[in-house]
């Protein structure tokens, strides 16, 4: 059929299926979300109906691809997943919507990159469940009105900033997923070393997850290196020392900074106390401007390490400390 798997459809790392967790008692933290989607659902089903349009807000990699897989198994319904860029056209849209059977879940992710086109036509979609398709263009153009299943739309987004405010007002639920505290990556890291199958000291789980910037992706990923250098040495029991050495090895220090982190910094330190843009520090670490904004600028920005301005990003004065450069007496912080 017309259905990509979500999984590759998203881009999404093979090895994120088996650590993803299944239900909301398996999510770890994000309490207040966990929370409301608890009563959205319970509420829903009790009525015998859909859950409001939910909009899932947040960096990458903290859990909204599992939060809308975990409402649609809650729900027993089907998950029908795509994203933003993937709906080039109105047509792409409407093949999916008529697709739709009662109670489904659609999940667009990087739903602020849905053109604007196609967002006039998720309108009428999400509120009257219905679309008005043009067939052809030009003097033989035909309207013709289609009716769409009643269903649920999760759209996930790194930017909610970026979406229009007539597109976020239809939305019934908002949550606003937020890094995770250590206590609770080291939760997570608990439940895919068992799941993996590996014993994972604790202090080895503290240091994986103080440096895993808030991220239950960051913090599985490094697990599997450790895991990784663990049977490499035959070491049955991942310990400390060997976190540790893993994390030397992929070039990811005690702050968490990762190489792309110390290259932006040295730019910004480089640079004193004059702003750079993003699209210079883009060009300069040779980086798209979105993922610097959406990964890497998040976590400097947390540690104090990189300060905004009107005019452009200066690295502090801790900033540059953390990459073994003077500040600038300039510097701020
Ligand atoms: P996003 O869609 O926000 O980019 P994902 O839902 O794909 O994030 O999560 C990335 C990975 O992190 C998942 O495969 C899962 O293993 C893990 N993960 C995310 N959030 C949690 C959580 N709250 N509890 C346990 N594991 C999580």
């Amino acid at each position: 059929g017309h259905w990509t798997d979500p999984a590759t459809l998203l881009g999404e790392g093979e090895e994120d299926f088996g650590l993803r967790p299944r239900s909301l008692d398996e999510f770890v933290g994000q309490r207040r979300a966990v929370e409301n989607l608890r009563v959205a659902l319970q509420a829903a089903k009790g009525r015998g109906e859909s859950p409001d349009h939910l909009l899932l807000a947040g960096p990458p990699g903290l859990g909204k691809t599992s939060l809308a897989r975990i409402l649609a198994a809650e729900l027993g319904t089907h998950l029908h997943a795509t994203s933003g860029p993937a709906l080039e056209r109105p047509k792409d849209l409407v093949g999916i919507l008529t697709q739709l059977q009662r109670g489904d879940l659609l999940f667009i992710d990087e739903i602020h990159r849905v053109p604007a086109g196609v967002e006039e036509y998720l309108y009428g979609a999400m509120e009257d469940f219905r679309v008005e398709f043009t067939l052809n263009e030009g003097p033989h153009a035909r309207v013709i009105p289609l009716t769409v299943e009643r269903f649920t739309l999760v759209g996930a987004t790194t930017r909610e900033g970026l979406l229009s405010s007539p597109f976020r007002a239809r939305f019934g639920l908002l949550e606003r997923l937020d890094p995770y505290p250590t206590e609770d990556l080291v939760r997570i890291l608990e439940r895919s070393a068992r799941l993996l199958g590996v014993e994972l000291e604790p202090d080895a789980a503290t240091l994986l997850a103080s440096r895993a910037r808030g991220t239950p992706r960051v913090a599985n990923r490094f697990l599997r290196r450790v895991r990784d250098l663990g049977q490499v040495r035959q070491e049955r029991r991942l310990s400390a020392t060997l976190a540790d050495e893993t994390m030397t090895r992929i070039g990811v220090d005690a702050h968490g900074l990762e190489e792309l982190d110390r290259r932006i910094l040295h730019v910004l330190a480089r640079n004193g106390s004059t702003p750079i843009g993003l699209k210079t520090l883009a060009a300069a670490v040779g980086e798209a401007e979105d993922t610097i904004e959406d990964v890497f600028e998040p976590h400097l920005l947390r540690l104090g390490f990189l300060h905004r301005t009107a005019r452009g990003r200066v690295a502090t004065a801790d900033g540059c400390r953390a990459i073994g450069v003077e500040p600038d007496t300039q510097a701020p912080g």
